[in-house]
């Protein structure tokens, strides 16, 4: 099993430091900066060997240079996003394989938040790095990308085992909960893991990774019937002010 750091970043960024025990390697997805990647793995006697990139974005590519510069690392990301990420040395699309020691990796292009957006699955570790695709009961707005690639994403994390941990990149759960809760005022479900994440955020903790599950019970994108549905929520998420 691997040991896995939460590192945050800028102002609700989560940097995901992921160490496996078994070949000493250290790997960090979407490092906004590099300095707390740095601190945290140096802190443990980790050398991170390999930068994991889910999209293009500034805070989830910001500490790629400096993280390589320190470090040697080899950055891996999404080979449609590789000219807005100069610092990428290998590049990656839908079905590819990465590596971390001898844990195996693929692959997933799920594009709607950015064009080139992939996500990372260790299917054997039930476990997924989903950058901003998906969050605990949200999902990232339609920057490059429509409804019906987001709607796409969502049905095909649905369909994972619901053991399996999502780790996204932003601690957004409040804001998304407030909204699911509008969204469906019946859902139960919804209603107790909001109060348990403002517990939890009241007493500083992070709320996630999230599961598959939780996120099939709580979030209303995945809970999406129809694109059309999906277009409708995304469109009043990002216009709620709850
Ligand atoms: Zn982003």
């Amino acid at each position: 099993m691997f040991d896995i750091v939460r590192v945050p970043a800028l102002s609700d960024n989560y940097i995901w430091l992921v160490h496996d025990p078994a070949s000493g390697e250290t790997m960090v997805v979407d490092p906004a900066e590099a300095d707390p990647a740095l601190a945290a793995a140096q802190a443990r006697g980790w050398t991170i060997s390999q930068i994991w990139n889910t999209h293009w974005h500034p805070d989830h590519t910001g500490g790629n240079a400096a993280i390589k510069a320190a470090t040697g690392a080899r950055v891996t990301g999404p080979a449609a996003e590789a000219a807005k990420i100069p610092t990428l040395d290998v590049l990656v699309g839908e079905g590819d394989t990465v590596r971390l020691g001898d844990h195996i990796a693929r692959v997933w292009e799920t594009p709607a938040h950015t064009a080139g957006h992939v996500s990372y699955h260790f299917a054997d570790d039930a476990m997924i790095f989903v950058g901003d695709t998906l969050f605990a009961m949200g999902c990232g707005r339609l920057f490059e990308g429509d409804a019906a690639q987001m709607f796409a994403n969502m049905q095909r994390l649905a369909a994972l085992p619901g053991e399996t941990l999502a780790y996204g990149a932003h601690e957004y759960t409040l804001a998304n909960g407030r909204y699911a809760r509008a969204a469906e005022p019946d859902n139960q479900a919804i209603a107790e893991r909001l109060a348990a994440a403002e517990a939890a955020r009241a007493a500083g903790e992070a709320t996630l990774p999230t599961t598959i599950a939780l996120e099939r019970a709580t979030n209303p994108f995945m809970r999406a019937r129809s694109i059309e549905q999906l277009a409708a929520r995304r469109a009043e998420k990002d216009a709620f002010r709850g």
